[in-house]
């Protein structure tokens, strides 16, 4: 009985290791490596969560898709290595300016989403216009040079601009668009444009 007993609290140890470790791994593949953002496949397992919730709670969620503008030159002028930590840089002062619940994922190379629930557009306006001026004054120091860096942005809210996970993606994509083209180091509303 005692053997019994001892191979039993030897099990339950080892399945809690085993639980830590499962733990550890979900962990590690929904952050990006880089950056310790959520990714992609975070986004994916949680973005059809939040949009329920939402409709159920009969509130907002604002997206704000960020891009670093000119990112190209920065790498070509000063290394590819200069240019991940500018994206560290990036992540870390989004970090700071977020509150909890907001989800800030690297979405792809250079752009960032941040999912800003029970926000409504005016209010993500005013939060993704901190966090372009604070790029923009912000100096990032590497080998005794000084980079200088600003983002674009665009903003669309669930569910008055689209109400599916692609369409409200889209939306924000295009104020980003527009945002480069009417000369980048801005934020965009998909409200102010989706009339033009
Ligand atoms: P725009 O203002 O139009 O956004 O110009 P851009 O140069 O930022 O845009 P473009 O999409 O042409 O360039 C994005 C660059 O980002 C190209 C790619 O080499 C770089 N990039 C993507 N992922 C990484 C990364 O993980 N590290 C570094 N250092 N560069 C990356
Ligand atoms: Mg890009
Ligand atoms: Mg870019």
């Amino acid at each position: 009985e005692a053997k019994l007993r001892n191979a039993n609290t030897q099990l339950e140890a080892q399945l809690k290791e085993i639980q830590k470790l499962q733990h550890t791994l979900h962990e590690q593949a929904v952050r990006d490596a880089l950056t310790g953002l959520h990714n992609r496949r975070y986004l994916n397992e949680t973005l059809g969560r939040e949009l329920a919730r939402a409709e159920r709670g009969g509130y907002s969620i604002c997206f704000a898709l960020i891009d670093i503008d000119r990112f190209k030159s920065i790498n070509d002028k000063y290394g590819h290595a200069t240019g991940d930590t500018v994206l560290i840089h990036l992540a870390n002062q989004l970090l700071k300016y977020t509150r909890t619940g907001d989800i800030i994922c690297r979405y792809g190379g250079e752009e960032f989403l941040i999912i800003l629930p029970n926000t409504k557009t005016e209010a993500a306006a005013q939060i993704a216009e901190r966090w372009r001026a604070t790029i923009e004054e912000s100096k990032i120091s590497e080998n005794d040079v000084e980079i200088l860096v600003t983002i674009s942005c665009g903003i669309s809210e669930f569910p008055v601009d689209a109400s599916t996970e692609a369409e409200i993606i889209e939306a924000a994509d295009k104020a980003l668009y527009a945002a480069k083209y009417n000369g980048r180091n801005q934020v965009v509303l998909w409200s102010q444009i989706k009339d033009q």
